[in-house]
């Protein structure tokens, strides 16, 4: 009998490679008909890919990092200083903003989030609280909000604490130069005749030996199964366990926040931006822009607007064309409709849409806590564990690295549980 893994994301390829380098017959049923989850590379739109889903690498020293490296896949570096903000209707460099000091608060605001010990306020209410500048908002909107998949009045103040991500949000990330799936190739490779794609699973019996069951019916009966399906999977109660999934995995399922959300990308005919941009922070109804070819192509014009949580629930309910929509706010930021005379094509990447994962990513709601990640991973009766970002303890929830992690961790429980 094999194990089986549900799901065909970065924590499910890295869950069934260890388990097949440990000598485990590892199979990987997959409901969509790609492999990579939320990591979704475009052909065909630039001269270089398009990254639907992640598109960053957070760090130096982590497993994307690192499996980079060892392929040799070049990477783009940004430099926090060549960002654009809109301050007071004018566009200024960061480097220029950063000495007013309404922006120099917010930048404090974001150093100081890693030692926050206060009240487990939301983002939104500890900037009332105090006394933030309205002005300079929208940057930490950007920064804080955006950055985590949804917006500042969901976001808990305390969870900047534990996940790296919210003190990580004025470092140096980068980009990579191919695409972002080219990191699992190896792993793909290795797992050839091991994916099933189109094949969701519909329920998980695990009273006695474990089996599942697909949406077409078929059945299959395994050692162990390893749960990797994003948090709306499971706070939706799309997946059916029987017997039922414990309360506390139910509580901390509810109890971490993963928003609907959307990239939309445009092309343009001619840069209309400073060369030098990379992020464009401003006080629209989309907080973030980015140069999505920045680095990577010198022909390709392309802008990518990020927008998660209450906005992307407001955009979705306000039935307008999210392209028109967010060319609209270029011209207002741009001024002389130059953002709409020089548009090529657009697309939407909703993430919300997507039957299969239904979000973006988990942030910590004011209800997240440490322990509330661990219930999330633990497995259940030795028998049925669980991966995927959100199951993250080590700070890295949110990210790619992060489910590669848990995939990882939860190959070692089933290899102490079996072995
Ligand atoms: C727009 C966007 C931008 C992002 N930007 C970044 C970034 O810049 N940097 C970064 O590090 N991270 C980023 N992330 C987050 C990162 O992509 C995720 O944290 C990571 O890819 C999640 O991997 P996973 O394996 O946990 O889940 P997933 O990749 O979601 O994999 C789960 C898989 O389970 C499948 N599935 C669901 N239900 C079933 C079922 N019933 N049966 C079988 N299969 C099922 C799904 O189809 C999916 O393929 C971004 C995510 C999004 C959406």
């Amino acid at each position: 009998m094999r194990v089986i893994v549900i799901g065909a994301g970065a924590a499910g390829l890295c869950a069934a490679d260890a388990l097949v380098a440990a000598g485990h017959d590892a199979i990987i049923f997959e409901a969509s008909d790609h492999l990579g989850g939320r990591v979704r590379s475009l052909e065909g739109f630039a001269d270089v890919p398009i990254e639907l889903g992640a598109e960053e690498v957070h760090g130096p020293d982590n497993p994307v990092a690192e499996a980079a490296k060892a392929l040799g896949m070049e990477t783009v570096h940004h430099i926090t200083t060549d960002d654009v903000l809109r301050l007071d209707g004018e566009l200024r460099s960061l480097d220029q903003a950063q000495i007013d000091p309404d922006v120099k608060r917010a930048f404090d605001v974001i150093d100081n989030l890693g030692a926050y010990r206060g009240e487990n306020w939301s983002a939104e209410e500890f900037l009332i609280r105090s006394h933030f500048p309205r002005r300079a908002w929208h940057y930490l909107e950007s920064r804080l909000g955006v950055e985590h998949g949804t917006t500042l009045d969901r976001l808990a103040m305390r969870g900047f604490a534990t996940y790296q991500r919210g003190w990580e949000a004025r470092e140096t990330n980068y980009t990579l130069r191919g695409r972002y799936l080219d990191l699992f190739q190896p792993m793909i490779a290795r797992l050839e005749g091991r994916i099933r794609l189109n094949s969701p699973i519909a329920a998980i019996e695990w009273s006695d030996a474990p089996r599942v069951r697909l949406q077409n019916s078929e059945e299959h009966a395994a050692r162990a199964v390893v749960v990797t399906v994003p948090l709306t999977i499971l706070r939706e109660r799309l997946l059916h366990f029987s017997p039922q999934l414990p309360p506390e995995k139910v509580a901390a399922a509810d109890s971490i926040g993963m928003d609907t959300g959307m990239k939309i990308i445009l092309k343009f005919k001619h840069r209309f931006w400073e060369e030098r941009m990379y992020f464009l922070h401003t006080d629209g109804f989309l907080p973030q822009f980015w140069t999505a070819c920045k680095g990577r192509s010198d022909s390709a014009h392309v802008l990518t607007a990020f927008v998660g949580g209450a906005r992307a629930e407001a955009l979705d309910n306000m039935s307008v064309d999210p392209v028109r929509f967010a060319l609209e706010e270029l011209d207002e930021v741009f001024g002389a409709k130059i953002a709409s005379h020089s548009f090529e094509r657009g697309l939407i990447a909703d993430w919300g849409a997507d039957p299969w994962i239904r979000g973006l990513y988990s942030y910590p709601t004011m209800q997240t806590t440490e322990a509330v990640r661990e219930a999330l991973a633990r497995p259940l009766g030795g028998k049925i564990f669980f991966a995927g970002e959100a199951t993250n303890t080590l700070g890295s929830s949110g990210t790619v690295h992060g489910a590669m992690e848990t995939g990882w961790r939860a190959a070692a429980e089933v290899r102490a549980a079996l072995e």
